[in-house]
């Protein structure tokens, strides 16, 4: 069973398109029924683009992790409502 914290685990890849074809179908399965996931990979998502799109700066990774566990904390107080 694909759960949300196998999602999470594999966000970096879902958010480089670095997904094999078998794990993008479970991804998208999962996704398709989650609200939570859904808004967290689409938050995510955003918030790097608006980021990297400002000035053509790579996002370390020490600073992506920390970005997707702050969305995450957002996203799960907002789904709590
Ligand atoms: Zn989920």
């Amino acid at each position: 069973m694909f759960s949300c914290e196998d999602l999470r685990a594999e966000l970096s890849h879902i958010l480089d398109e670095d997904v094999a074809p078998e794990m993008r179908e479970k991804i998208r399965h999962h996704l398709s029924e989650c609200r939570l996931c859904t808004v967290l990979v689409d938050s995510t998502r955003k918030t790097i683009t608006i980021l990297t799109d400002t000035g053509s700066f790579e996002l370390p990774d020490s600073l992506s992790d920390r970005l997707t566990a702050m969305i995450m904390e957002k996203v799960q107080e907002e789904t709590k409502k």
